[in-house]
This record gives C-alpha cells, sequence and structure tokens, in this order.
C-alpha cells in the first residue's frame, strides 16, 4: 500500500509498504476511506517535534472502515464505519478517568499515531487501544462531515468546554485558521451574547464573513478597540488564543476584562512571557495545554443532529496519489484553503 512518509527533516515521500496487522489484542486495523492534513504534520516535516520518528507514515486525521479487531475490541467491529481519534489513551489511568486523556500515562498515550507511529494519510492504519481511539460514525453522518471529529475539532470542542462560556459572556477568539474556526463553531453552540473573531488575513476574515455572518470581525491591529468598544466591561468576559503568532499571546490577556479566563490552545514557536507586573489586579485565570480528545461521541451526535458542520471548512480534495500537490497547497495557504481532503 501507498504510505505518506516522514524520510527527513524536510522531507516526506509516498511510498509502498505493508499493510499492518494486529501486533496487541486491543488494536483495530482501520482502512482509511479520507484523511486530511493538519500543521502539526508540517511541524513534523520542518524537524519542530522531536518526538516524530523517521520512517513512520504521517497523519492524524482520518475516517475509515474497520477492517479487523483484536479480541478485546468491543466498542467497534468490522465493517463500522469510525473516525479515529489523535490521541491513544488507555481510559483506565488517573488522567483517563478524570478526562485529562491527553495526559495518558500508558507508555501509547498520547499523540502517537503519525508521530511516534505509522499514522493516516496511507490506505491502512493500526490503532492501538481501539476501544478509546474509534468512534463509530453514526449511518446519516458523512465521511466529510465526520473527518475533523478526531484532531481539530476535538481540540475547538475541548477549548470551548474549558473556557466556562456562559450566555452573558462576550467571548473573544483569536485566529480564524482551522482550529480557530473549529473553535468558533464550539463557542456557537454555548449562545454567548456576542463572538468576536480576530484574524490578520482577510481571505480568511471573508471566509468567516460568508459562513457566519453573526459573528463581529477584527484584525490584530484594531482587536483591543474593537472589544472595548463592544463592551462595558474592559475587555471580554472569555479569550481563546488559537493564533499562536508573535503578539497574539500579549494580545489575548490584553484583551480580557479583570478576572476573565483566557485559554490558550496555541502552539507558540517561542516562550512567551507572562509579565506578572504589567497584569497586576486583573486576577486571571489561564488555561493552557493541549486537547483532551475524549468528546468525539458528543460531538458526532452534534454532527447528526445538525448542530455542528464543519464541511465548509473543506475547500479541496485530492486522491492520495497526488498528496503532494495537497502539501504544496495546505502549506502555502493557496487558493483559499482551509482544510484539504485526501480521498
Ligand atoms: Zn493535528
Ligand atoms: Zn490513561
Amino acid at each position: 500500500m501507498l504510505a505518506y512518509t516522514y524520510i527527513e527533516k524536510g522531507r516526506f515521500a509516498l511510498v509502498e509498504k505493508l499493510k499492518p496487522v494486529l501486533v496487541e489484542q486491543t488494536d483495530a486495523i482501520v482502512r482509511v476511506t479520507m484523511s486530511s492534513i493538519c500543521s502539526s504534520d508540517l511541524h513534523i516535516k520542518h524537524g519542530s517535534v522531536p518526538r516524530a520518528v523517521p520512517g513512520i507514515t504521517v497523519g492524524h486525521e482520518m475516517v475509515g472502515v474497520v477492517e479487523e479487531a483484536g479480541t478485546e475490541v468491543t466498542n467497534v467491529k468490522p465493517g463500522d464505519r469510525v473516525t479515529v481519534n489523535v490521541e491513544t489513551f488507555c481510559g483506565e489511568c488517573f488522567f483517563c478517568r478524570n478526562g485529562y486523556v491527553n495526559n495518558c500515562t500508558d507508555p501509547n498515550g498520547g499523540w502517537a499515531l503519525g508521530c511516534r507511529i505509522d499514522g493516516g494519510q496511507t490506505e491502512y492504519v493500526r490503532v492501538p487501544l481501539a476501544n478509546q481511539g474509534l468512534n463509530r460514525i453514526p449511518d446519516g453522518v458523512t465521511d466529510e462531515q465526520a473527518l475533523l471529529v478526531g484532531d481539530v475539532l476535538a481540540t475547538g470542542f475541548w477549548a470551548a468546554r474549558i473556557s466556562e462560556i456562559t450566555e452573558d459572556d462576550t467571548v473573544l477568539i483569536i485566529g480564524a485558521g482551522p482550529t480557530g474556526i473549529c473553535t468558533l463553531l464550539c463557542v456557537m453552540l454555548r449562545n454567548p451574547h456576542l463572538i468576536i473573531v480576530c484574524e490578520k488575513s482577510e481571505e480568511r476574515r471573508r471566509f468567516i464573513r460568508e459562513h457566519y455572518p453573526d459573528i463581529l470581525l477584527t484584525t490584530p491591529e484594531e482587536c483591543k478597540d474593537f472589544v472595548l468598544q463592544h463592551t462595558d466591561r474592559g475587555g471580554a468576559d472569555r479569550v481563546l488564543e488559537v493564533a499562536g503568532a508573535d503578539d497574539t499571546f500579549r494580545l489575548a490577556w490584553e484583551c480580557a476584562r479583570p478576572n476573565a479566563i483566557v485559554t490558550v490552545v496555541a502552539l507558540y514557536d517561542q516562550p512567551q512571557i507572562l509579565p506578572l507586573p504589567d497584569m497586576y489586579g486583573k486576577n486571571l485565570t489561564f488555561k493552557t495545554g493541549g486537547v483532551d480528545g475524549c468528546d468525539c461521541s458528543e460531538t458526532l451526535r452534534l454532527i447528526e443532529e445538525g448542530k455542528l458542520d464543519t464541511t465548509p471548512l473543506i475547500t479541496h480534495r485530492f486522491p492520495l496519489c497526488e498528496i503532494e500537490e495537497a502539501y504544496r497547497v495546505f502549506e502555502n495557504k493557496l487558493d483559499g484553503v482551509i482544510k484539504v481532503a485526501i480521498v
């Protein structure tokens, strides 16, 4: 089978590999019917993910059909259409039992697929701990509707959940890339009083204006004043930082009102400064970290009920044999791309 593979820093290539087989009885083999490219794949390509193992098949966003399942896999069976979770987790350790699956202490736990073990930009993938890693796709939900459930939508859902948003809140979301838009969709489910999206790209602001006309839009330069004009509380009640650009961490806490929650979803290339003297008296609560991807059955239900729809984000489609071109378009943000589907 063909597998898009991390060869060395700066180089991925489509190579021929053997079809994976079950290793543990908790594994499942999934025939990949659709996958996507994430900016984390680009981080691997650029050599900025030290844990990534050369030779592995990349890709951690995928849906497919269960081909084979170990004897201990009970939640899905061969023939089931499934989403694959970006995180591998045991479901039994202290962190898993408390919903912090990103911190699972199992040796296989965390982001393994497409990083430390073979991932999904290929034809078949072995999913360890499949009882936790796979969720059955409801019959009425298409592959495209479910494609982002395991990673980028999980991140948006988690970000909105930990931000403790109420209907009285003004929510500022910084960044309208794929994760920012998924965060927006999940914030919208909570019906806050006002949502403001700050995004520097004109193209992406246009995308938001077209698809979500009720959302207020601003730019990084105007953001602080814009937020102050739209609230009498001295800033936003909730700020979700999903951009990860040079100045967006500072922008996030500066735009927050006293006693606000600032949720940092972004991954930065550089350390950020927390200037405590400047923010003394603002009494902010910061929440940071990586997604706990344990709400996939709930997001699938919301998709089935028509309350959550990420299909507008899938702007481009390529067959696996043209994945090189898909990466070129995605990496260089060409042609208004948000997400690509590899079919
Ligand atoms: Zn990802
Ligand atoms: Zn665990």
